[in-house]
């Protein structure tokens, strides 16, 4: 009895919302679990249905548990040891990265309606990540614009016999913690590549890893915003994403076309309209379609990639005053690094088929006549500590735990 109060009293601590008649049980480890769940005959999700890409897309609907992501980035501008290939280190340049950020994010966010196909009624949704400068150390000088003079890795040259677009050197001497931050490096066109007429020495750039090469932005002499979409392009190439006028960028809303930069009155592209994609070659630039915001979403929930470590990982972060409340029959799927703790009302229920990290104490309550259904799935904390467990209050009607398949419960607070 006196236990029985006593629980009642903690849960009334955490939820606030129980009266003294209603029992609450508490389970602390995975046997306490499957103890009270009953046994259930869904249907078995498969491998690609968690991966599938629209799963992790941020849809309006689905934002109550889609986290906001920020991308840690640097930048090194590469010189010549006289100097003068590139932007000198001073205040003014330090602030044009800062800005290039900034505006590479508004554009980011500004996400258009896709010109293409024509007719379309693609979504444009709110892009949950964006970019964060971010200094390698607290010294006073590191703001994350760092400046190098090197007569052999300065350039870059992306044709002919000494294209060097693909090489690594340059990232391996000077990337600064290239496994958590998105090293861009900024490199001026060869003056030798400058000088020929059959070389374009415009923005142009290459991902390579976890890190980007960038070139033509002082050689260009244009301003920062010329090159916020190049930087989203790039970026986009390391989060996942593929050139989307294939057929095989791996996404059904972004439809193969011939790549024109504008229309320019002569076949192919002289139709009515041109890809604004971002992942496109056009002057535009300034849509995403929700499968490419997707598996950038994708990438970074996935917990071997090490695309994840440049995000910062404010999952590990326990949010304690908000809850995501469950107020209707709800599905995961996708893998899923979540603050808060989980609510599911009277009524509700939450499918769990796939990967779900709690942060540190978060816990799942399950309301009576709420219902918990692990369908598969894992649940876990992807940060070395120890979510919270799952606070039943009971329910003689309804189960509500529903077992089915092979269940992982990782990391409860009793092992
Ligand atoms: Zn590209």
């Amino acid at each position: 009895m006196w236990n029985r109060l006593f629980a009642c009293f903690l849960l009334c601590l955490i939820v606030g919302s129980c009266t003294r008649k209603v029992a609450i049980k508490s389970l602390q480890s995975a046997t306490d679990v499957f103890a009270i769940a009953s046994h259930g005959t869904l249907e078995k999700r498969d491998k690609m249905y968690c991966d599938d890409a629209l799963a992790y897309a941020p849809y309006e609907s689905e934002k109550a548990w889609t986290d906001h992501r920020k991308i840690r980035v640097n930048f090194h501008v590469m010189n010549d040891t006289i100097g003068d290939k590139n932007f000198p280190d001073t205040e003014e340049t330090y602030i044009y990265f800062r800005k290039l950020v900034e505006n590479a994010n508004e554009r980011l966010g500004n996400n258009k309606k896709m010109n293409l196909p024509i007719g379309n009624n693609t979504p444009n949704l709110k892009p949950r990540y964006s970019y964060v400068l971010t200094p390698n150390s607290q010294a006073k000088n590191d703001r994350g614009v760092y400046f190098h003079y090197d007569n052999d890795l300065y350039y870059f040259i992306n044709k002919g016999k000494n294209r060097n677009n693909y090489s690594k050197d340059v990232i391996r001497k000077y990337g600064v913690h290239v496994d958590s931050i998105l090293n861009i490096f900024v490199l001026p066109h060869h003056p030798d590549s400058i000088a020929s007429d059959t070389y374009g020495a415009f923005g142009t750039g290459i991902a390579l890893g976890t890190s980007v090469k960038v070139a033509g932005l002082y050689d260009g002499k244009l301003n920062f915003w010329d090159y916020a979409t190049l930087l989203n392009h790039e970026i986009g190439h390391v989060f996942g994403l593929n050139h989307s006028w294939t057929k095989t960028d791996g996404c059904n809303d972004t439809p193969a076309h011939p790549n024109c930069w504008s229309g320019n009155g002569r076949a192919p592209c002289d139709g009515e309209v041109v890809s604004n994609n971002v992942m496109d070659y056009n002057a535009n630039q300034m849509a995403i379609t929700p499968c490419q915001l997707g598996r950038v979403h994708r990438k970074i929930a996935k917990e071997s990639s090490k695309k994840r470590g440049l995000v910062i990982p404010n999952w590990c972060d326990p949010v304690t005053d908000q809850s995501i409340v469950i107020n209707s029959n709800v599905e995961w799927a996708g893998a899923k690094d979540l603050r808060k703790d989980i609510v599911i009302l009277n009524g509700a229920s939450l499918t769990i088929s796939c990967r779900l990290s709690l942060a540190r104490g978060r816990k799942i309550v399950i309301k009576k006549g709420g219902q918990l259904i692990l369908n598969g799935g894992r649940i876990h904390n992807a940060c070395g500590d120890q979510w919270g467990g799952i606070m039943v209050e009971k329910d003689k009607e309804n189960p509500a735990i529903i077992k089915n398949g092979e269940v992982l419960l990782e990391d409860m607070p009793q092992a």
